[in-house]
């Protein structure tokens, strides 16, 4: 043991909040120590432990705001917080240094339902089955879109400066999360979009669809939505009224 003190110095680390969803069990919630051969900043601890950097907003160092590439002295004590989306922390970040004005999505491959969830609701949501890591990136820094993504390998990129790691599996419970996260409860615009494509959906007339629609749609319904890059019609049936019955109870529980 002192033989390995005598290479590697000590550090202690806090993670707080979801940042604990990366870390095994004995190591959340609670100050622990790890020893590192020095020099060391602060990213390359973090990648040891697993946390993406996207998953990070605040870094502080013995009290003080820092970023990855701060130097680590021995004994530092540092403490690191996830991003607070809808707080507003942005006085003392220095990780993330443009805020994203609108939330927009990029979505990985195999989230193609929770795509269409946040398409129904109104949000621009960039998916494509088949897209690598790197297209990715590039295509939420260029558009400045949020990744959403249960893939931690696409996380570890230093490039992402915003993204989000679901930790659900089941595509209900993945809306709750990001709805949650990003505090999207004001935002909700449901049939601006095509759930298919993301393109902006055009209010039409009733008698417009009569000929595009089957007669009970055509009897029962009064509102239709247009896509005209899908050339498709849409309209409240029972699997909105399922979805707008679940975004209701999401918003009671705010
Ligand atoms: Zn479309």
């Amino acid at each position: 043991m002192s033989k390995i003190n005598s290479i590697k110095k000590r550090f202690v680390f806090r993670f707080y909040a979801e940042l604990n969803d990366f870390l095994p069990e004995q190591r959340r919630q609670r100050e622990f120590e790890e020893w590192f051969k020095t020099p060391i900043n602060v990213g390359d601890t973090l990648v040891s432990f697993g946390i993406p950097f996207s998953e990070v907003d605040l870094i502080l160092v013995n009290g003080e705001s820092a970023n990855v590439k701060h130097s680590l002295k021995e004994k530092d004590r540092v403490s690191v917080y996830p991003q607070f989306e809808s707080m507003d922390i942005r006085g003392q970040t220095q990780l993330r240094k443009i805020p994203l004005r609108e939330t927009k999505f990029i979505l990985d491959c195999h989230l193609g339902k929770l795509t269409r969830y946040l398409r129904m609701l109104g949000f621009d949501c960039f998916y494509k089955n088949q897209m690598d890591d790197e297209a990715i990136i590039d295509k939420s820094l260029h558009e400045g879109r949020i990744i959403l993504t249960r893939d931690k390998l696409l996380l570890k990129s230093e490039r992402i400066t915003h993204a989000y790691y679901l930790r659900s599996i089941e595509k209900h419970e993945q809306l709750r999360e990001v709805v949650q996260k990003f505090d999207l409860y004001q935002q909700f615009k449901s049939f601006s979009r095509c759930i298919s494509c993301n393109a902006k959906l055009q209010v039409v007339d009733k008698k417009w669809v009569k000929t595009r629609v089957d007669e009970d749609t055509y009897r029962i319904f009064d509102r239709f939505f247009y896509c005209t890059v899908c050339d498709k019609v849409f309209w409240k049936g029972s699997h909105f009224k399922r979805m707008e019955n679940y975004i209701r109870d999401l918003l009671k529980e705010r």
